[in-house]
C-alpha cells in the first residue's frame, strides 16, 4: 500500500515562466471573429499566480475536420458560428477569442514514479470557462495551438493523429459512461509538425469540468507556496465540491472526495479493458475525468498484464496496476495538503490522510465489482465473488479471449447458445467450468434470462476502439483521408448496436497486426 508521507522540505528555485511577455494576437484571418463562447473566467481571475497568460501560435490555414455538434448544444455554443473561416481560426488558436482570457496552466508531476518540479501546459492554453445548459462549469482548452513558456524544448504542437485518437476515443469513453474530457472539435492548423516525418499539425478543443490535475497541486507544494496552494485548494473545493466548503476539516474532505472519484473512474477504466499508459500525476484530475489519451489502449484478449506504451519498459502503466498506481497517486496528493490540514505542524496531519488514502482499497473494490456483476447480468453479491471474478480473468487470460466479446456472447449463452462464447477460447475447459458456475448462479437468481441477456447487451459494448482499426483511420487522416476516422466515430457512437456488414469492427485485431505498441509525446 502506498502511504502518504511528508513532503520534504523544498528549496526549489524555479524559473518563474510568468515573466516572459506572451505574444500578441496575431488576427491572421481578415474576417473579425464571433462572440461564440458566454465565457466566465474564474481561473483567471482568482488565481492570478498560478499561470501564465498567454496567445496561440500561428496557423496558416485553419480548417475544421470535425466539430461536435451535440456537445455544442449541451455548452449552449451555437456550432454554426464555429463551422466558418472565423470560428476555425480561433479553434487553431491562431485568432484571438472574444471574451477569453487565454492562459497556460502551471504545474508539476510524477512521470513514471520520478518527480518533475515543472511541467505545465506546454501545448495548451485554457480559453477560459463557460457555464453549460445544465449549469455546470466547463472549461475550453485548445491542445496544440503552440509553444508556451513551459514548452521546454516541445514544440507546442500536436500532430493530426493523435488528436483524433483523443476525438475519437475521449467521446467513446463519453458514450460508454467513463468520466472523462470531451472533446468538441479538431482542426488542421495548415502547419507542419515535425515528428518522426513531417504531419499535418492539428489542435483539439478539449471541454473539462476543470484542468486542474494532482500535478497542479504538486507544483506549488513542492516550492513552498503555501498561501497560492491554498488559494488552489479553496478555488477547487468552490468549482467542485462546495458542498464541503464549511466542514470542520475541508481539506481532508477533498482528499477523501477526490479518493472516492478516483476509484470509480479506475474501476470503470478496468471494466472496459483500458489501458490509460501515462498515468502520471499531472495526468490525474481531481475531478475524477479520464484525460489525455496519448499512449492510450483497449486490449483485444484479456491479458491481466496488458501494456502497449513503447517507453513503459517496466509495466508501471499495465492494466492491473492501474488501481494501486492511481491510489499512489492519490498519496502525492494528499501529501501537498498535510501544510493545509495542519499549517502549525503538517506532521500531524498525516495519518488521517493515509487513512483517506487507504480508503482507496475498499472503494475501488466496491465500485469494480459492482462494475464485473453488471456485465455478467448477476442482480446479487455474494461471499465468493471476489474469487468468482478472479477465475473468469484466469481463464480468460489462460484462453487468450476477446474481452470484449466475451460479454456479448455469454449473453448469447443466457439465450440458449453457448457455443459462441466457446468459440472464443483456445483453452476452452477452465472457461467451461466458469461459465457452468455462472449459468447456475443464473438460475438461483430466477431472472428471465433473455431480460437479463438484453440488459447485458445494454451495457457490453459491440465496437470499442480496437487498436488496429484506430490506427487505421489516424493513418488515413494523415494522408487527408478522413472516411474511416468517421466511419469508426459513427460506430463508436452507438457502441451497443451490431450493425449488419460492420463485423470487422467487432473482431481483434489479425494476427498480421503484431504486437500493439503506442507512443507517448505524440
Ligand atoms: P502529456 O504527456 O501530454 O501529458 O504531457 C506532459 C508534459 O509535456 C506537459 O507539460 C505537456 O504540456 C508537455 N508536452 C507534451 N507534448 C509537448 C509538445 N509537443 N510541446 C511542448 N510541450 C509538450
Ligand atoms: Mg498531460
Amino acid at each position: 500500500m502506498p502511504r502518504a508521507r511528508a513532503l520534504p522540505p523544498t528549496t526549489i528555485d524555479l524559473p518563474r515562466a510568468d515573466c516572459t511577455s506572451p505574444p500578441q494576437p496575431r488576427g491572421v484571418h481578415p474576417i473579425s471573429s464571433p462572440r461564440v463562447f458566454e465565457f466566465d473566467n474564474t481561473y483567471a481571475a482568482e488565481l492570478e499566480g498560478l499561470y501564465t497568460s498567454w496567445q496561440g501560435g500561428p496557423a496558416r490555414k485553419p480548417a475544421i475536420v470535425i466539430l461536435n455538434h451535440k456537445l455544442a448544444q449541451e455548452l449552449g455554443v451555437d456550432a454554426s458560428a464555429l463551422d466558418t473561416p472565423a470560428g476555425a481560426a480561433m479553434l487553431a488558436g491562431s485568432d484571438s477569442t472574444p471574451g477569453a482570457n487565454p492562459l497556460a496552466q502551471a504545474y508539476a508531476g510524477h512521470q513514471f514514479g520520478s518527480f518533475n518540479p515543472q511541467l505545465g501546459d506546454g501545448r495548451a492554453l485554457l480559453l477560459g470557462e463557460l457555464i453549460d445548459v445544465h449549469g455546470k462549469r466547463r472549461d475550453i482548452q485548445l491542445k496544440g495551438s503552440g509553444p508556451t513558456p513551459y514548452s521546454r524544448g516541445g514544440d507546442g504542437r500536436a500532430a493530426i493523429g493523435p488528436i483524433l485518437r483523443e476525438y475519437l476515443v475521449g467521446e467513446f469513453m463519453h458514450t460508454v459512461g467513463i468520466p472523462t474530457t470531451r472533446a468538441l472539435a479538431a482542426v488542421l492548423t495548415g502547419e507542419t509538425v515535425y515528428r518522426e516525418d513531417s504531419l499535418p499539425g492539428a489542435v483539439l478543443t478539449r471541454v473539462a469540468s476543470s484542468h486542474i490535475r494532482v500535478g497542479t497541486f504538486q507544483i506549488f507544494a513542492a516550492r513552498g507556496e503555501n498561501e497560492k496552494l491554498k488559494r488552489l485548494a479553496d478555488y477547487t473545493i468552490q468549482r467542485h465540491l462546495p458542498e464541503i466548503a464549511d466542514v470542520a476539516d475541508p481539506y481532508l474532505a477533498l482528499l477523501r472526495r477526490v479518493v472516492d472519484r478516483q476509484a470509480t473512474l479506475v474501476a470503470k477504466w478496468m471494466s472496459i479493458g483500458f489501458v490509460h499508459g501515462v498515468m502520471n500525476t499531472d495526468n490525474t484530475t481531481i475531478s475524477g475525468e479520464t484525460i489525455d489519451y496519448g499512449p492510450c489502449a483497449f486490449m483485444d484478449e484479456f491479458d491481466s498484464k496488458a501494456l502497449f506504451s513503447s517507453i513503459d519498459r517496466g509495466g508501471r502503466y499495465a492494466y492491473d496496476n492501474q488501481p494501486p498506481i492511481a491510489q499512489w497517486n492519490l498519496s502525492r496528493f494528499a501529501e501537498t495538503l498535510l501544510v493545509l490540514m495542519d499549517p502549525e505542524d503538517p506532521g500531524r496531519a498525516i495519518p488521517k490522510a493515509t487513512g483517506a488514502v487507504e480508503e482507496f482499497g475498499g472503494l475501488y473494490e466496491i465500485r469494480w465489482m459492482a462494475e464485473v456483476r453488471a456485465k455478467l447480468g448477476l442482480k446479487t453479491s455474494e461471499a465468493n465473488d471476489r474469487t468468482f471474478i478472479a477465475e473468469l480473468h484466469a481463464a480468460l487470460d489462460a484462453g487468450d479471449v476477446d474481452y470484449t466479446s466475451f460479454f456479448r456472447r455469454l449473453a448469447a449463452a443466457l439465450r440458449g447458445d453457448e457455443s459462441q462464447v466457446n468459440e472464443l477460447s483456445c483453452e476452452t475447459s477452465a472457461l467451461r467450468a466458469w461459465i457452468e458456475q455462472w449459468m447456475s448462479r443464473h438460475k438461483a437468481q430466477q431472472t428471465d434470462p433473455l431480460e437479463t441477456a438484453a440488459a447485458m447487451d445494454r451495457i457490453n459494448p459491440v465496437y470499442i476502439p480496437r487498436n488496429h482499426k484506430v490506427e487505421e483511420a489516424l493513418d488515413a487522416a494523415t494522408r487527408a483521408d478522413y472516411a474511416p476516422f468517421k466511419t469508426l466515430h459513427q460506430l463508436l457512437s452507438a457502441p451497443y448496436t451490431p450493425i449488419p456488414g460492420q463485423e470487422e469492427y467487432a473482431t481483434p485485431a489479425p494476427s498480421d497486426f503484431g504486437p500493439y505498441q503506442t507512443f507517448c509525446g505524440t
